[in-house]
């Protein structure tokens, strides 16, 4: 299975990431989490690429496609991945088609989560994330047992620096100038699938789980 999840920024991409991860046995790779990784561990990437997420803008697409490429290439993801935030342009996905095809293979299905834009906004504002293992939790609709501690390894959680709320108007605003049109490229190839996304996490699973095994 190859994949993408398209969807607004606080849609519920990686959450639902995990699940499709562990039914299919593929790798999750969200360009979200490599660009924070090289920007916590302070590479070269991370340094060109913190300006433009701080900022809520993309990082340029030449910087993005080969930090893909090279995840890409590593040996996990030879029998499918899942892709979460990437593409984010039509140039994007037009170089991963490209890249697919030299590698013999193609996306299977993209899929589209949608729901409403104070939805996103109530999920990004009390979004937390665990130091430790990266795990996503939320104030009220996912919460730790105890406050800033991470249920599953016992991290400490932060919130991400643009997660506040002037940042989040400017990439609600670039994702649906630069990413929505996606939509369209990849209805007009036949694989597009678009899975309501507002509701409790396990019946979005559910209908994850079903649309995609429908496809499959
Ligand atoms: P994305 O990867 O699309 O940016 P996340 O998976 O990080 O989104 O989810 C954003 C926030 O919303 C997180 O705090 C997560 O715990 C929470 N969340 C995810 N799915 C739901 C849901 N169905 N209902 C309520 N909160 C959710
Ligand atoms: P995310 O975790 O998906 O919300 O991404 C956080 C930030 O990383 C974005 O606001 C961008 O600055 C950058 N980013 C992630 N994916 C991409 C992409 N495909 N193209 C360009 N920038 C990206």
């Amino acid at each position: 299975m190859r994949l993408v999840l398209i969807g607004p920024p606080g849609a519920g991409k990686g959450t639902q990431a995990e699940f499709i991860s562990a039914r299919y046995h593929i790798p999750a790779i969200s360009t979200g989490v490599l660009f924070r990784e090289h920007v916590a561990t302070g590479t070269n990437l991370g340094q060109a690429a913190h300006r433009y997420m701080e900022a809520g803008e993309l990082v340029p697409d030449e910087v993005t496609i080969e930090m893909v490429s090279e995840r890409l290439d590593e040996k996990d993801a030879a029998n499918g991945f899942l892709l979460d935030g990437f593409p984010r342009t039509v140039p994007q996905a037009e170089v991963l088609d490209e890249q697919l095809t030299l590698r013999g293979v193609k996306l299977d299905v993209v899929v589209q989560l949608e729901v409403a834009t104070d939805e996103v906004i109530r999920r990004i504002s009390g979004r937390r994330i665990c130091h430790g293992c990266g795990r996503v939790w939320h104030v009220d609709f996912n919460p730790t047992k105890v406050d800033g501690v991470c249920d599953k390894c016992g991290g400490e959680l932060f919130q991400r620096e643009d997660d506040q709320p002037a940042t989040v108007r400017n990439r609600l605003e670039v994702f649906f100038e630069q990413t929505a049109p996606l939509i369209d490229f990849y209805g007009a190839q036949g694989k597009l699938v678009t899975v309501d996304a507002m509701g409790p996490v396990d019946e979005i699973t559910t209908r994850l789980l079903t649309a995609l095994a429908e496809r499959a």
